[in-house]
């Protein structure tokens, strides 16, 4: 019973509504009950001085109770209010009498309703004139209520029944509905949840029909499900592409050697190199994914601490110096005219812009110039990598970070390039809450812009 999330909703929502409908029904019977007792009290009182008055106006014309006037009213009342009356004079001599109507009316079958008690009740009503007691009156009234005020009593509550009727109805159909409503977002999502854990893709739970605090869970759960399914992607493909940069090296290795077993070759030693270089670039490929994997390690340690460009730029140029000369490419180090500080790992800074230098290096022609300056934007400060090279291709241009990505694969294997340094400069970046930026023009050279923090 109630195991369900809906029925549990449904029951508390049928029980307060049926509560509500129940209380209100039972003061409305009770209230209006009360207020017609009075009314009809109000009204026998009122009937009762209509007839003392006409008795006093009859004494006063006549000097007697003679009838003439109060015979009318004795009929009209014995019939519409069934009261009837007995009058006295003050040492109880019964003068009129109108009780004897109500024989009459029973014998016509004119009172039968479950209201009218077969009690009467009396009150005494004195006839005064100038402070004399003329007469005495006695009035006979049933106990409960009388025909007419029965059947609007019986009209009302069948309203009264209808309408609660009516409300159950509408309280049971909106209670169904509601539960339904507030269930069918958490219905959804827990299939959805269902066809992940059984690794089915593509699954969204549909944002428009949720409520906003159940859109929130949706919005999560779909973003969830969306970076599950590009962490299997990348996974895949990473596993995909490290296969094939492997195979390459490998299978040229293998042959080589194999041909050097058969006597096919003879191992010179420029034949030698060449194996020597292709396993180069195998070792330098597993160092590259080495720290590859340990930049886009979640839990990287990073010793943050004040740097400042201008002297990181001084040891930048110190290390590099010599590879530029060796590819009589000209290195221009702009240091900022006034000290620029900003927050970082040294070791990790210095791998960034080695990176990204060496490519500038990697991609420029001899005789042209690679600058390197420091840069302040807002809140973040970093450097600018401007070379002359060749130029990213506009379609290469969003790919560049991606690992093992290489804008021309032939000419690559000639650099050595295994298209891991970005995406490790890419890693490393985001580690440090920075931001890097690149624009490029084939032919005419590549800008990159990396910028960190100023403060920690
Ligand atoms: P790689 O080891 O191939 O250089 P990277 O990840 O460092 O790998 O770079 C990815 C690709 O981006 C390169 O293959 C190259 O096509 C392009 N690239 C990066 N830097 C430059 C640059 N300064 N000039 C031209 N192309 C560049």
């Amino acid at each position: 019973m109630l195991k369900t999330l809906r029925s549990k909703i449904l029951f508390y929502l049928l029980l307060v509504s049926l509560t509500g409908i129940m209380a209100v029904s039972f003061s409305l019977q009770w209230g209006f009950e009360a207020s017609f007792n009075h009314y009809i009290n109000e009204n026998r009182t009122q009937r009762v001085s209509q007839l003392v008055n006409a008795l006093k106006l009859e004494y006063k014309e006549r000097g007697a109770f003679t009838g003439e006037r109060v015979s009318q009213l004795f009929y009209e009342q014995a019939m519409t209010d069934s009261l009837y009356y007995k009058l006295y004079t003050p040492n109880e001599i019964l003068l009129m009498d109108s009780t004897s109507i109500r024989g009459i009316m029973e014998g016509l079958g004119m009172r039968n309703n479950p209201y009218l008690e077969d009690s009467w009740l009396t009150a005494t009503e004195p006839i005064k004139l100038e402070g004399r007691t003329l007469a005495v009156l006695k009035v006979y009234y049933p106990k409960g209520f009388i025909d007419s005020e029965y059947v609007f009593l019986q009209t009302i509550k069948k309203y009264l029944l209808t309408a609660v009727a009516v409300t159950v109805l509408l309280a049971l159909f909106f209670s169904m509905l509601f539960s339904k409503r507030l269930t069918a977002g958490l219905n959804s999502l827990s299939v959805a949840v269902e066809e992940l854990t059984k690794r089915k893709k593509g699954v969204r739970v549909p944002l428009d029909d949720l409520s906003l605090e159940m859109k929130r869970l949706g919005i999560a759960f779909n973003d969830l499900s969306m970076s599950l399914e590009k962490e299997e992607r990348l996974r895949k493909e990473f596993t995909g592409d490290l296969a094939h940069e492997l195979r390459t090296p490998l299978a040229t290795l293998r042959s080589q050697i194999e041909a050097f077993q058969d006597g096919i070759w003879e191992p010179t030693p420029e034949r030698l190199k060449q194996s020597h270089n292709e396993m180069m670039r195998l070792v330098r490929l597993v160092n590259e994914l080495e720290k590859l994997l340990a930049a886009e390690n979640p839990q990287i340690r990073l010793d943050k601490i004040e740097l400042e460009a201008g002297e990181l730029l001084g040891s930048m140029k110190e290390l590099l110096f010599p590879v530029f000369r060796e590819k009589d490419v000209e290195l221009e180090v702009v240091p900022p005219s006034s000290p620029m500080v900003f927050h970082g790992d040294r070791d990790k800074i210095v791998q960034i812009l080695t990176n990204v230098i060496n490519n500038a290096l990697k991609y420029s022609p001899e005789k042209r110039k690679v600058r390197v300056s420091a840069v302040q934007e807002g809140r973040m400060a970093g450097f600018l990598v401007e070379d002359e090279g060749i130029g990213i291709a506009e379609k290469d241009l969003p790919h560049i970070f991606e690992r093992f990505y290489r804008g021309d694969k032939s000419r690559d294997r000639k650099t050595g390039g295994v298209g891991i340094g970005l995406s490790i400069v890419k890693a490393l970046v985001e580690a440090h809450k920075g931001s890097i930026h690149v624009e490029s023009e084939i032919g005419k050279g590549t800008t990159f812009k990396i910028l960190f923090p100023a403060s920690a």
